[in-house]
């Protein structure tokens, strides 16, 4: 029932214009109904955003599989994330890159995907509960840098923790609207460039 429904979201992702065959396959092997409370599980291959406890939610396929696009992945990068929520983008990065180092600031759901990377035989992740705005010094530099929590500005301590030619994938706020951003560090400069209206939960301060 579950892989009928798979298939069909990948082909909704395939028109909605995600044409990077290794992100949609990352898409097909991770098993989105594992990151998702049992009572919305039916629902897992919808191409919608479902709430997954803690007043947090799991972003829409669309736009994990957009991002992920837009990250420009190669197998040897290490990647931050900002924001583990459920672990569910954190998963599809995992199988695209080399190492990723995630940080979520609410202990529970933290511990949720700690859990779930374990079941799934996930090594490449390493996580941590922190406000994920102080970055991960130990680690810098990063190849890419994802926040999946709705931010008003990249801080220039965070862009210090990208290298040259790094990208950076953001939802940032704008006026009353969010718009997804990818920012390339280029000569010590950040060039960005719009994509679609998104809406994310916001980027928060401090530890929950
Ligand atoms: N990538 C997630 C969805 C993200 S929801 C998924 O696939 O499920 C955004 C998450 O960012 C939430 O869990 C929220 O608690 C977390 N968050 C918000 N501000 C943060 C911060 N400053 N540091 C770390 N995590 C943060």
């Amino acid at each position: 029932m579950l892989d009928v429904r798979k298939i069909r979201l990948i082909l909704e992702l395939r028109e909605l214009g995600i044409a990077n065959s290794d992100v949609l396959s990352a898409l097909e092997t991770i098993p989105r109904e594992k990151f998702i409370p049992e009572n919305y599980r039916n629902q897992a291959y919808e191409n919608i955003a479902l709430p997954i406890g803690d007043n947090q939610t799991i972003s829409q396929p669309y736009i994990v599989a957009k991002m992920t696009e837009l990250l420009d992945l190669r197998n040897n990068h290490k990647v931050l994330e900002i924001g583990t929520g459920s672990g569910y983008q954190c998963a599809i990065l995992s199988k695209l890159a080399r190492r990723i180092y995630t940080i979520e600031r609410v202990k529970n759901l933290h511990d949720k995907s700690l859990n779930i990377f374990k079941e799934l035989k996930l090594t490449n992740i390493v996580s941590k509960y922190e406000d994920g705005n102080n970055g991960w010094v130990e680690q810098i530099p990063f190849d890419r840098i994802i926040f999946t929590a709705a931010t008003e500005n990249i801080s220039n301590k965070i862009f210090s923790h990208i290298k040259d030619d790094g990208i950076i994938v953001c939802p940032i706020v704008r006026d009353n609207r969010q718009v997804l951003i990818r920012y390339e560090k280029k000569n010590n400069k950040l060039v960005s460039k719009e994509f679609d209206d998104v809406l994310f939960v916001p980027n928060l301060k401090g530890i929950n």
